[in-house]
């Protein structure tokens, strides 16, 4: 009877499962297990909201394997010493696990694989969660591409809509003894401040299932107009399900076809600008396999010389408990505070403050970010801060500075989203809302602080800064 061993790492579920389904096809008994390692993450290690996410996520995944007669096999400690352990203990003919990009995670593979492979015990790694592998995608010339659009395209011509493998079930599932409890791997905050994210979501694989449904119920109809108001549920929140592989995007994919084939229009012109966005998060997996370095330095060395401000303590903590003093800035911080995501649109206006208004490093914002959102990813997050400080490699032009309170009126007409998050301005009228310098001392009765920096003329500072390292920016 051969057994293997399914190393899950951030592929929580058991449908579309390549390293599940090819270890069940192979072997007659499998072990799914998950080695608690977060050092080997270094200096990435999981913030404190994916580590709630984790938790649950585990729970999730160890319930649904319990259904079906196993049982998720948790460890704590080294990775390649756990995976020997038990490959002894349990007599495993082979490894399993789906590929990360990482570059941690890359290295960690790497080492772990040829390690294992001149002991003898065969590692198979399966794609990751991903449509296309980093290296399937090159330019014309077999460089990886550095701008969003023709990646695309080029992703956009091998994206079909394939079947997803079925939920994995071998002819038994292996259980072993000498499992640690999960609360061995510490992920809950020791006083819990995690209400707010365990009322907005559902870690899981059944989790992600319940909001790709509400979504394609409801916000794919008007996604393209939708998604950039903050106010609505118009988004799919499917990111941190991404994060923790719970879901793939195949399956996302399948799954929105299937409903628009069913649908009496046959039409979605919805679905496309959908699908575009889960080509930035495949741009910005294949930007981190091949620019490792993304995550801390500029993409675009031209801004290395970039005068940031020094670090500001005060305006750092203003900022991240939403006391700038700038309404929608605020409003985002509270949601992300509060549930452990913010909007998309929102994420670029706070960050667009700190890195230009405040002139902080938008270092310091990706770590902020890093450990408050449930949707925390090195790749996504790496890419969403260089391009909003224009410091990618395709990113938004220094001199496109975001005016907050434009966005607020744009986005945010009605004031609803600002309400919802500064209960303290619920009774100032609207316009004051949207042009709170008109009546800063009405807003100060209500406690609500004086601006950090002024949007227009800190954007004037951030301009004459910029042009001593790039020379005075075109169409200004
Ligand atoms: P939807 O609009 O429903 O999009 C569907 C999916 O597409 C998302 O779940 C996500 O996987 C992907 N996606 C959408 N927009 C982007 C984008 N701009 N870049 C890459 N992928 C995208 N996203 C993260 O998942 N983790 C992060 O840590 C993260 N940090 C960010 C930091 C900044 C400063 C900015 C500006 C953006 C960041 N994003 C990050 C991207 C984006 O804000 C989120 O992916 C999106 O808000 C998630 O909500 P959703 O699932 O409802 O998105």
């Amino acid at each position: 009877m051969s057994t293997a061993l399914v190393w899950l790492r951030r592929d929580l579920r058991l449908a579309d499962q390549p390293a599940l389904d090819a270890a069940c096809r192979e072997h007659d008994r499998v072990c799914p297990i998950y080695i608690h390692a977060p050092d080997e993450r270094a200096p990435w290690q999981p913030g404190g909201a994916s580590r709630w996410w984790l938790h649950h996520s585990l729970t999730a995944l160890d319930a649904s394997l319990r259904e079906q007669g196993g049982r998720l096999h948790l460890a704590v400690g080294d990775s390649l010493t756990v995976l020997r352990q038990l490959v002894r203990a349990s007599g495993a003919d082979a490894v399993y696990w789906n590929r990360e990009y990482e570059p941690a995670a890359i290295r960690r593979d790497t080492r772990i694989k040829q390690a294992l492979k001149s002991e003898g015990i065969p590692a198979c790694s399966l794609p990751g969660n991903v449509w296309r592998e980093p290296w399937e995608i090159q330019t014309g010339q077999g460089q990886p591409y550095r701008v969003f659009t023709p990646f695309w395209s080029r992703l956009r011509t091998q994206v079909t809509v394939a079947m997803p493998l079925p939920s994995a079930s071998p002819s038994q599932w292996m259980t072993m003894e000498n499992t640690v409890p999960l609360r061995a791997l510490d992920l809950l905050p020791e006083i819990d401040w995690t209400q707010g994210m365990a009322d907005v979501w559902q870690p899981g694989e059944i989790g992600a299932m319940n909001m790709l449904e509400l979504f394609a119920d409801d916000a794919l109809n008007h996604y393209a107009y939708g998604r950039d108001l903050p106010a609505r549920h118009g988004t799919s929140r499917m990111s941190p399900h991404l994060h923790f592989g719970e879901i793939t995007p195949q399956q996302i994919h399948h799954h929105l076809h299937q409903r628009m084939v069913n649908a009496t229009t046959r039409q979605h012109p919805d679905l496309e600008p959908y699908l575009r966005e889960l080509g930035w998060r495949e741009f910005a997996n294949h930007l981190l396999f091949h620019f490792p370095h993304a995550p801390t330095e500029n993409l675009n060395p031209r801004f290395d010389p970039f005068p940031w401000a020094d670090h500001d303590a005060e305006a750092m903590q203003r900022w991240q408990h939403g006391r700038t003093g700038i309404p929608l800035v605020d409003a985002g911080m509270r949601e992300l505070w509060h549930t452990g995501w913010m909007h998309n649109r929102v994420r670029m206006v706070a960050a667009s403050y700190l890195t230009k208004n405040l002139r902080q490093h938008w270092l310091q914002g990706a770590h902020w970010f890093w450990d408050t959102l449930v949707d925390a990813d090195l790749a996504n997050n790496s890419l969403g801060w260089q391009w909003v400080a224009g410091t990618g490699a395709d990113a938004a032009p220094y001199f496109r500075v975001f005016n907050p309170y434009t966005q607020a009126r744009k986005f945010d007409p009605d004031g609803i989203y600002l309400k919802r998050w500064l209960p303290e301005l619920a009774d100032v009228p609207l316009k004051l809302l949207h042009e709170p310098d008109r009546d800063r001392a009405a807003l100060a009765a209500r406690g609500y602080p004086a601006p950090l920096a002024d949007p227009k003329a800190s954007r004037k500072h951030a301009l004459a800064a910029w042009e001593k390292v790039c020379g005075r920016p075109r169409n200004q």
